[in-house]
């Protein structure tokens, strides 16, 4: 099977074999090409009718489009090939037929909508600009992986069933274990903070989340892949600082290794975000958007910032920023507060121009303060034991945060929908495939 050439790699003088899928027959008379494609690109295969063996030219051009065939001969060059080189058959073998009436076409020339598209991925990512966006992606989790590496972290995996939530009693999915009501974990939190108190100390994790979102939006997915920081003896700064270094190490492994990807999507000049991102307060952020004139109403001290917001405030700053120094109320309870303030937390978001990508903070590693802030949030710490027993045995001072990795990639390439940044997405009405 494997004494295949790649399309891109078939080179003239010699002969190959080349396997892949009919992108299209183009029938000229006398002569007629085959458009074969595969993961690497395409090439031209050519039949020259009154030259050629008769079955040959008949299996060749009688195949529907997008069966997979195999095809072998002499690679030739020819400067009006697509790829400077033509392949000329000694043979022609159909390895899996196509039925001639395709729900969507790979070739893109019929639009389909997004419906349909995710309910026929396998054809959607035999479209250039479709397969471009999950390379990008996994370029993405490829750079942020050595990034935390250079970091000092360890990857870990932890948990996705677990026995309670963190983010509140909301936005959970109940499964049913061993007769016992479990759920699905809407975030890795409170087991990579057990880690920075294990031998371990600075980890990252990239999994998935699960969130019941009450709402079907172009932002919010029920299952995401969330990118998980979490270091001892780091504070909100140091954790801020961590996040910049990751989000634009995820652009720079973008342009370092998706170039093709990136001139399919139709980027001239990709750029990577410059450092320093501005870290606006709070307190500032809400009177910049006030500023702006473009809200119904004005925010007020407290306010979660609106996805109108988020737009507004995006668009003044117009480039990545921190948001600091949350009111207290709004971040959950496992954020520390300021020494000198306990109204204000140690709370951060990264936000894009146009979404949040990133919530994080320095956590509560004093014990009779986090059982404080399990009671002020109505939460029950008893059923939180397994966590906050751990920090009676010495939990150092920490920080992290959790980035969705979905949203990382919508952001980068501009996708007007979450959705296209996973393969098999979630949502309150798809569960296949
Ligand atoms: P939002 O307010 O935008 O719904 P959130 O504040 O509820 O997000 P966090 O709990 O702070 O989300 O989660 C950390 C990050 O994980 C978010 O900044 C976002 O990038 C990502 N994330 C959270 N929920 C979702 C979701 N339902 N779909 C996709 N990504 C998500
Ligand atoms: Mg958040």
């Amino acid at each position: 099977m494997d004494d295949r050439t790649y399309a891109a790699d078939a080179e003239s003088g010699t002969d190959a074999t080349v396997a892949g899928w009919v992108n299209e027959i183009r029938d000229l008379g006398g002569i007629a090409f085959l458009i074969l494609r595969d993961a690497s690109g395409k090439i031209q295969v050519k039949f020259e009718k009154d030259e050629m063996d008769e079955n040959l030219v008949e299996t060749g051009l009688g195949v529907h489009r997008e069966s997979v065939v195999r095809v072998t001969g002499r690679v030739e060059s020819e400067e009006r090939a697509p790829t400077g080189v033509e392949v000329v058959p000694d043979s022609v073998e159909v390895v899996a037929e196509a039925d001639p009436e395709l729900p969507l076409d790979p070739s893109g020339k019929v639009d389909a909508d997004l419906s349909t598209r995710l309910d026929n991925r396998t054809l959607d990512l035999r479209k250039g600009e479709v397969k471009a966006v999950f390379e990008v992606r996994a370029a993405v989790l490829r750079a942020v992986r050595e990034q935390f590496r250079e970091l000092g972290c360890t990857e870990i995996n932890t948990p996705k069933i677990v026995a309670t939530g963190t983010e509140g009693g909301t936005e959970l999915f109940p499964v049913t274990y061993f007769g016992r009501e479990a759920f699905m974990n809407q975030s890795p939190q409170l087991f990579k903070q057990l880690m920075v108190g294990s031998g371990l100390e600075r980890v990252f994790e990239v999994g998935p989340i699960f969130r019941a979102e009450e709402h079907n939006t172009p932002r919010h997915l029920n299952e995401a892949t969330s990118i998980d920081f979490e270091s001892a003896f780091y504070d909100h700064t140091d954790a801020m600082d961590a996040c910049e270094t990751v989000v634009r190490a995820a652009y720079e492994g973008v342009a370092e290794h998706c170039q093709e990807e990136l001139e399919t999507l139709g980027y001239e000049d990709f750029s990577v975000p410059e450092a320093d991102f501005p870290r606006l307060s709070y307190e500032e952020a809400i009177e910049r958007v006030n500023a702006t004139g473009e809200l119904d109403e004005q925010l007020g001290w407290g306010d979660d910032l609106s996805t109108e917001a988020e737009h507004a405030l995006g668009e003044a700053v117009g480039r990545h920023y921190f948001v600091t120094d949350w009111p207290s109320e709004v971040k959950p309870f496992y954020i520390k507060d300021h020494d000198d303030d306990p109204e204000l937390s140690t709370g951060f978001d990264l936000m894009h121009p146009s979404l949040e990508l990133v919530s994080g903070g320095q956590r509560e590693h004093r014990y009779e303060h986090l059982i404080e802030g399990f009671e002020q949030q109505g939460l029950e710490p008893e059923a939180f034991e397994y966590y906050t027993k751990m920090f009676r045995y010495g939990m150092p001072p920490h920080a992290g945060w959790g980035l969705g990795a979905e949203r990382l990639v919508m952001t980068m390439l501009d996708l007007g929908n979450i959705r296209e940044a996973v393969i098999f997405p979630r949502d309150r009405q798809r569960l296949s495939p």
